[in-house]
């Protein structure tokens, strides 16, 4: 009852799209019924948790923040959501977040931005970005409305986030957790993950929302591992590799001083810290920028006003203005920027040039990190490149945008593990992030190294 309260009370930060309160009220209830029984409770009974809009549960609005969605309520659960419920978690509602995912700041959803709960401490008065995509998400949980939400992650859209709001999140393996029911962004890339205040109810949301689902062809068939019961703190024996690519030009001195903080922790509890390199870094982010948008390009064809929500038609028009109309007023302007692009890039003429070669740059990147990961156990970086920016600030020019993700993007398209810890505060007093890249599978070790 207190976040029930508390979400709808927040409305200012415009980070739920849709309150949920009955359905997080009757998880309680069976929590309490279950105790009262004397029955052993569920991993997360009564836990109430905020659900990113991508994901459709079953008789909510989705609307993946686009106006094209607007009207269609799923008739069936997401797997990742099903497995949360049937683990005793209740919803409060759905979160804001970039129209699609695309974007590093949630300015691109159809519904307006959310405001992170954070304020510089130097006066400036700017209300600040929460990070995107999934920054409905992130903000929700730094506001304290909720102990845990789902996002999702295609090129840091977990990771960043959770950096700039000063909370914790984590991406697994490509194939851990079920993409069924979750709308489709770039689907080599999309990954969903849990976000929560510290690494441990990281490890206990993302026991809950992963394992095998025939429903999904990319599902990785294994059994979930005891994540929680596994942390360890203690870091002796390992080897942390520094990637040296990552001390890209221009870098603000806070966030060098993040990272050597990092480089602190982690010998304090135990590790070994080495240089290692990944020569193929610097055409992470255009590689990522021609695959996601192809991808999307063709994911995103399904909605032609027939299938889903919005339909467009205008007096006497055909089908094919009927396409045209319901597209142009439903994809927002970034949308439409992903979708041309990804036209573009796998187009007769141009295939080979963009998305063959960023494919194999994609196979070059994954390389980078087998040898690495020969050298040392986990790699550490700077989640991105700066704290929280003022919204607007970014907003008129894409490629400052894009630049957010120039640490995240290389391990999405390896599709490695990966996770954001709160690293400390800024001059601003602002949150930065640190990020732990692990070797397939070793979702463990990650959480451990984040600990
Ligand atoms: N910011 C990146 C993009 O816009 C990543 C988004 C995501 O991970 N969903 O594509």
């Amino acid at each position: 009852e207190a976040f029930v309260a508390k979400v709808s009370a927040a409305k200012a930060l415009n980070a739920f799209l849709v309150e949920t309160p009955d359905h997080a009220l009757a998880a309680a209830d069976a929590a309490d019924a279950a105790k009262a029984a004397g029955e052993t409770l569920k991993p997360l009974a009564g836990v109430p948790i905020g659900m990113k809009d991508l994901f459709c549960t079953k008789g909510v609005p989705a609307t993946a923040a686009s106006l094209i969605l607007d009207g269609f309520t799923p008739t069936y659960e997401s797997t990742v959501s099903g497995k949360l419920f049937a683990a005793g978690a209740g919803m409060l509602g759905k979160l804001n977040m970039d129209q699609f995912a695309m974007g590093s700041s949630n300015e691109t959803s159809a519904f307006g931005n959310v405001i992170s709960p954070w304020k510089r401490n130097d006066g400036g008065n700017a209300a600040l970005t929460p990070g995107g995509s999934s920054g409905g998400s992130a903000a929700a949980i730094a506001a304290r409305l909720c102990p845990g939400a789902t996002g999702t992650d295609t090129g840091g859209s977990i990771r960043q986030p959770a950096a700039f709001t000063g909370i914790a999140g984590i991406k697994p393996t490509y194939g851990r957790c079920s993409r069924w029911g979750v709308v489709a962004f770039a689907s080599s890339l999309d990954q969903a993950g849990p976000m929560a205040h510290d690494v441990r109810d990281c490890a206990i949301l993302l026991e809950a929302m992963t394992g095998f689902d025939a429903k999904d062809a990319t599902s990785l068939d294994l059994a979930v591992p005891a994540w929680e019961a596994g942390l360890s703190a203690d870091l002796r024996g390992k080897t942390i590799g520094i990637p040296k690519e990552y001390r890209v030009e221009g870098m603000p001195p806070e966030i060098d001083a993040l990272w050597q903080q990092g480089i602190a922790w982690m010998k304090d509890a135990g590790a070994e810290v080495i240089e290692v390199s990944l020569p193929h870094t610097k055409y992470a982010l255009p590689a990522y920028y021609i695959i996601a948008p192809a991808e999307a390009s063709s994911n995103l064809a399904r909605y032609d006003g027939v299938r889903y929500g919005l339909r467009d038609l205008p007096e006497g028009a055909n089908l094919q203005d009927m396409y045209a109309a319901t597209r142009a007023a439903g994809f927002g302007d970034e949308v439409k920027r992903r979708i041309m692009i990804g036209t573009y890039v796998l187009s007769a003429g141009f295939y080979d040039a963009y998305f063959t070669q960023a494919s194999k740059v994609r196979t070059l990147i994954a390389r980078d990190f087998e040898h690495a990961f020969q050298k040392c156990d986990y790699l550490l970086t700077p989640t991105a490149p700066s704290a929280a920016f003022a919204l607007g600030e970014k907003q008129a020019d894409p490629i400052a945008m894009y630049l957010n993700d120039v640490f995240t993007v290389p391990a999405s398209l390896a599709g490695l593990p990966a996770m954001s810890v709160p690293g400390g505060l800024d001059a601003q007093g602002l949150p930065l992030g640190l990020q732990i890249i692990g070797r397939p599978l070793d979702e463990q070790g990650v959480l451990n190294a984040g600990l």
